[in-house]
Formats: structure tokens, C-alpha cells, sequence
């Protein structure tokens, strides 16, 4: 297999990349870690006439958190900065988690978290435990900046909510506050070199023993990371047990919409949202009594 010819451009700044994406038009892809793009242009999936680069513009590759505003998530971050940045491990453990449980640890320290969400796959190890979090993306565009929630931002497979020139610059999530925990589980056929089968987002907050407020996301299972209401409803104002756990595991399963393709039936995605719901539920509460 051999690329296809296009050209290729390094931008130096934010402004450049937007005009050249707005005069390249349609034909004209931004590239991250490229481990996305690039298998797609070796396969001949992909025949982008311009790629424009993005891992020259200064600040972008920046991960930042203060206990105000929280953290931020640059557009060029990689993988493998997310996995192990300290105020990430300390203060948001499952999108340490979902970072170090994506692909191996070339594609980490080549691939990254934003390149993750902006690819839109239904399967992407990053967006449930993001989402989970409440967490929204900063969009630069021809009119300026504007953020939009995540769970806004996926529109179908490989589709985002991005409009023509526009460049995702960040990924902003909240600080976590008092009595929140958040968990993410996956599970793939072939371990650490396949894609998620199922993957599951967790967020709970605890008030005493009581769940008072909960997000849970489950990928895999829909055409893009779906939010599991009816699993919510089952756990809010009730004391985590594993009674409830079980039966919020149960309603996520009941609305999950899986389909059977290469890598699982249908029927066993089902089975194991239940059991990941029911695991990230417990790691979740456990966190939150913690905290
Ligand atoms: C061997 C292998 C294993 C993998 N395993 C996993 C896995 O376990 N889990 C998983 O989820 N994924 C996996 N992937 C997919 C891929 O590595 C990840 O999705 C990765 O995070 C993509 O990031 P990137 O920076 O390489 O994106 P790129 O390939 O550079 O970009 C992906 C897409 O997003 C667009 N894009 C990138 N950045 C921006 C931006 N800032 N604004 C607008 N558009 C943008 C690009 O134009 C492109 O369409 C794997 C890939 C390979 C090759």
C-alpha cells in the first residue's frame, strides 16, 4: 500500500491553519498523531489533496488544571501526556485511565486525545469517561471561538459537529467537587491491540450514602457514545447496592442499541454493557466515598 499524493502544510499559528482548511475546502483534513488519518489515506479509505498539520502551532500540546476552572485538554495533548499527567491521575483518575487504555504505547505517544473524539468513532476509548464528566470542547472557527458541550459534538460515525474551517482547540472538564467519582471500564477482543467491543463512562455523586446526581455513557453500542437515561434514573436517590448496581447494569444493557459486526455479536456487547456498567457504578461509588 502506498499514500496517495497530497500536500502537506505546518502552520505556525490557529489562524494560518483556519485559512488554509477554509482554502483548501473540502479536500483539506487536519492532522494530530495521524494514527487515525494516516491508516485511513494507507487504505485508500482517505484522498485528502492537502493535510494540514497542526502539531506546529505553540500551546496547543498544552495540558493545564487549576482547582477553579479545572483541567484543559490541548488539541495536540497527547495520549500518553494525558495517561500520566499528575493532576490528571490525582484529580480525574478515569480520563487518566481511558488515555492509558487506548491502543499501545506508540499510538500514545504519537496519537491524541482529541484526535480520539474528533475521529467520532463510536468506539473511542476517550469520549464515555469525558462525557461522563460533563466536559465540553473549545471550537475555533472564522467567527472566533465557541465551546460546545461534548455530548453535543457527536453526530454519527467518523461525523463531529465541527462546520467548514473549524479546529477543535481544546477539551475543557469541570473540577470534579465534593462526593464525585468517575469511572471507566472496556473490554476488547484481542486485549490491548483491538478497538473497545463495549466501553462504559461513569459518573456518580454521593450525598451521604445516596446517589444524587449521575452521567453514564456507554460506546460501542450505538452509533455514537449514547447516554444510558434509563440506568441513570434507576440509581438517582437510592444507596448503591449491589441490588441497584445489578439492575442499573440490566437497564443499560435493555436500551444499549449494538450491532454485530467483526469484532462481537450483538448479543455479547449486550451482556457485557451490563457487566461494565455494574463494575464502573462500583468503582464510581467507591471513588466518590473517597473523595
Ligand atoms: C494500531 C492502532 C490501535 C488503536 N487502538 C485504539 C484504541 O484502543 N482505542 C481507540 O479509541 N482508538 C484506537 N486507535 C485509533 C487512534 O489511535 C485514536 O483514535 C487516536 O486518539 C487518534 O488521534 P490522532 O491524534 O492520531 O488523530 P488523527 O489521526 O491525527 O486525526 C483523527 C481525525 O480527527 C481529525 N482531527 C484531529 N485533530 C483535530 C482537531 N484538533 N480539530 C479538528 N479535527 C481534528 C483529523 O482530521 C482526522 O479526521 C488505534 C489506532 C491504531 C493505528
Amino acid at each position: 500500500m502506498t499514500l496517495p499524493k497530497f500536500e502537506y502544510f505546518a502552520p505556525q499559528s490557529l489562524e494560518e491553519a483556519q485559512q488554509l482548511l477554509l482554502d483548501k475546502g473540502e479536500g483539506a483534513h487536519l492532522l494530530a498523531g495521524g494514527t487515525d488519518l494516516m491508516v485511513k489515506m494507507n487504505h485508500g479509505l482517505l484522498k485528502p489533496a492537502s493535510v494540514i498539520a497542526l502539531k506546529h502551532i505553540k500551546g496547543l500540546e498544552r495540558i493545564t488544571f487549576d482547582p477553579e476552572n479545572g483541567l484543559k485538554i490541548g488539541a495536540t495533548a497527547l495520549l500518553a501526556d494525558v495517561a500520566s499527567h499528575p493532576d490528571i491521575l490525582e484529580h480525574y483518575p478515569a480520563v487518566a485511565a481511558a488515555a492509558r487504555e487506548t491502543a499501545n504505547v506508540q499510538i500514545r505517544n504519537m496519537g491524541t486525545v482529541a484526535g480520539n473524539i474528533c475521529n467520532a468513532a463510536p468506539s473511542a476509548d476517550n469520549a464515555p469517561s469525558l462525557l461522563a464528566m460533563n466536559a465540553e470542547v473549545v471550537i475555533y472557527g472564522a467567527t472566533g471561538k465557541r465551546r460546545l458541550p461534548l455530548e453535543q459534538f457527536f453526530e454519527g460515525p467518523g461525523l463531529n459537529a465541527l462546520g467548514p474551517g473549524e479546529i477543535l482547540t481544546a477539551i475543557l472538564v469541570p473540577v470534579p467537587g465534593v462526593g464525585l467519582g468517575v469511572s471507566y471500564q472496556h473490554i476488547s477482543a484481542r486485549g490491548k491491540v483491538d478497538i473497545s467491543a463495549v466501553c462504559v463512562g461513569v459518573m456518580v455523586r454521593m450525598d451521604q450514602n445516596i446517589c444524587c446526581e449521575t452521567r453514564i455513557f456507554l460506546g460501542a453500542v450505538g452509533p455514537v457514545p449514547m447516554r444510558a437515561a434509563k440506568a441513570e434514573a434507576s440509581v438517582l436517590g437510592k444507596e448503591l447496592t449491589e441490588e441497584v448496581i445489578e439492575s442499573a447494569g440490566a437497564a443499560a444493557s435493555g436500551e444499549s442499541q449494538p450491532i454485530t459486526d467483526v469484532r462481537s455479536s450483538a448479543d455479547y456487547r449486550k451482556k457485557m454493557v451490563a457487566v461494565l456498567t455494574r463494575r464502573a457504578l462500583t468503582e464510581a461509588r467507591d471513588r466518590a466515598l473517597n473523595s
